[in-house]
């Protein structure tokens, strides 16, 4: 069988108003061309600073967004591969039943009136779970399954704290039995404490009902602990792309050199050699992107070349690929 997920030149453009009536309108590119192969099973991480678009690619994936162009094949329960960027809003609800996403913050995304029940049950009634009993039985399941008790489920969010509540997101993410589930930044608002036991929750979940994982998180800790492969975005598009072991011991991008610098380390001599490479300036509005390699306007290596002419993503070793002109002659630090 052939991948379970595979973006192709996906694309996602916003309008942007401005001014006095809204008159100076931007085209805002925050997902530009992005390829992405994800195989069932495997959890695959998105990195990248916030604004990159990472959040929008999940979206598009999931399509809470239409794409503005591009390809999202998705391999079905039953082996067909259909398009799912070009499904009509008619069309989405079983490939939604199969593709879900996990929220970023388990404060909001909880309707504080609803409790648990309705909240776990809602996408249920959603796919024609029409039997309040079926129903009862099977949120039960799912509370027991994320590590909450089943009588929980008269209760109200406000009754849980923020790790359980990521728990109750999990189970209402796995009410229709998914095969691929997009974490956006599952674990970030979480204390150190509680976000490893919801790591290990989602890592046993996987291992349990054979989930596929797209991690999206700004924290390469999460996805050096979860994920086998990683991308990472910058400006809308995908930089560098390979197993996480690859990644972040033979990085090819200085962007993900920025990244793996800024990773915190224990030893307090070790941090003070890292400062030594940065990231330069603000991540620049996707609006105006320079027009050659998006990362030239930050990067320390720049020169006019990058500065007018796109890098292609490219293949540096089997598996790895890296979007920079100067990738075979930098010998960038690892983690
Ligand atoms: Fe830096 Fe040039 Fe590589 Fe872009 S193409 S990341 S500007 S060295
Ligand atoms: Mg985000």
């Amino acid at each position: 069988a052939g991948p379970l997920l595979e973006v192709r030149d996906l694309s996602m453009h916003f309008i942007k108003r401005a001014g006095l009536r809204a008159k100076i309108v931007s085209n805002v590119r925050a997902v530009e061309g992005v390829d992405l192969t994800i195989h069932e099973g495997e959890t695959v991480g998105l990195v990248g600073e916030t604004g990159c678009g990472k959040s929008t690619l999940g979206r598009c994936i999931v399509r809470a967004y239409e794409p503005t162009s591009g390809q999202i094949h998705y391999r079905r329960r039953d082996g067909q591969v259909i398009d799912a960027a070009k499904l009509r809003r008619s069309q989405l609800k079983p490939y939604q039943g199969e593709v879900r996403l996990v929220f970023q913050d388990p404060y909001s995304s909880l309707n504080p009136r609803m409790n648990l029940l309705q909240i776990i049950s809602e996408p249920l009634l959603l796919h024609g779970m029409t039997d309040r009993v079926e129903r009862e039985q099977r949120v039960a399941d799912l509370l027991t399954r994320v590590g909450l008790r089943p009588e929980f489920m008269r209760r109200y969010p406000h009754a849980f704290s923020g790790g359980q509540r990521q728990r109750v997101s999990i189970a209402r993410a796995l009410a229709l039995d998914p095969r691929l589930v997009i974490a956006d930044e599952a674990v970030s608002a979480l204390d150190v404490s509680v976000r490893a036991q919801i790591l290990n929750l989602l890592e046993d979940l996987r291992a349990e009902a054979g989930l596929t994982y797209l991690m999206i998180t700004h924290d390469l800790g999460v996805v050096d602990y979860l994920c086998q492969r990683v991308a990472v975005m910058y400006l809308g598009r995908i930089v560098e792309f390979g197993t996480t072991e690859e990644v972040y011991g033979n990085p090819r991008h200085p962007y993900t050199e920025t990244l793996l610098a800024a990773i915190p380390k224990p030893d307090p001599r070790q941090r003070g050699q890292r400062t030594a490479v940065t990231a330069r300036g603000e991540l620049p509005d996707p609006g105006d992107a320079p027009p050659g390699c998006p990362f030239s306007s930050r990067c320390p290596y720049a020169t006019d070349l990058c500065r007018n002419e796109m890098p292609p993503l490219r293949e540096t070793s089997t598996g790895h690929l890296a979007a920079c002109h100067r990738t075979d002659e930098l010998s960038l630090r690892p983690a």
